[in-house]
């Protein structure tokens, strides 16, 4: 059978992951969340007191990071591992993210995750989600998702999931907190977040998890 690789790209919590997840526990492919090692970089960054804006600090932190991906038998989730320690739960705490997508627009950082990324989806029967998997890491993969949901909605979904961890959060600090990523991600210098010129664009503001896996799947068809 033939295996194709799949990027979804987008705004911060519009549900990429939650698509990426279902499609490839369908397709029996590998998921990877691109962002969970920009994360995880960050975690090692502050944890180690590293200074992302010091080249040569980051470049000597670099060469102590150590990421994989292994699956979870219980959920069938991929979850990262920082050095041998799984930080999947730890990475998604909203310390981790005030400070990930500054630390996402440095060089040294990009060519890193890059690099494992494009290693990982050399067989193919690949998702990988994120900001510039279609655009940068995988410009000749078969199907392109950009996808794309209503800022309330956004708000909402993300307030939901970090309230469930820290009950003293704010709708408005995770507001400011998407406005802020989206903002820097789309206007770095390296790799902004932009739609692939052939990427589909899926807004699921509207759609149930079912519907929004149907579409996909029907794009999936196509290419295969
Ligand atoms: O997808 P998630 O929200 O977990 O990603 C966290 C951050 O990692 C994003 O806000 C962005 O700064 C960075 N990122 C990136 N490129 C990717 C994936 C994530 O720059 N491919």
């Amino acid at each position: 059978m033939k295996k194709i690789i799949i990027t979804i790209d987008g705004w911060s919590s519009c549900g990429k992951s939650t698509l990426a997840k279902q499609l490839a526990r369908h397709l029996h492919y590998v998921y990877i969340d691109s962002g969970a090692m920009y994360r995880a970089i960050t975690l090692y960054f502050l944890r180690n007191h590293v200074d992302w804006t010091n080249g040569a600090a980051v470049d000597e932190a670099m060469t102590h990071i150590r990421l994989e991906f292994m699956t979870n038998h219980k959920t069938g989730n991929t979850e990262v591992y920082l050095n041998g320690e799984n930080v999947e739960y730890v990475i998604r705490d909203l310390v981790i993210a005030e400070a990930v997508s500054e630390v996402a627009a440095v060089k040294a950082v990009r060519d890193f995750a890059v690099a494992r990324q494009q290693e990982m989806g050399k067989s193919k029967g690949i998702v990988m989600d994120g900001r510039d998997i279609g655009t940068v890491v995988f410009p000749n993969a078969e199907l392109k998702i950009f996808m794309t949901a209503d800022e309330a909605v956004r708000v909402q979904r993300r307030y939901r999931e970090l309230y469930e961890k820290n009950p003293n959060i704010t709708l408005e600090e995770v507001k400011q907190n998407l406005a802020k990523r989206d903002y820097i991600d789309s206007h770095r210098a390296i790799s902004p977040l932009r739609q692939a010129d052939d990427a589909i664009v899926l807004n699921n503001s509207h759609l149930t998890m079912k519907e929004q896996l149907q579409i996909a799947e029907d794009w999936v068809k196509e290419r295969l």
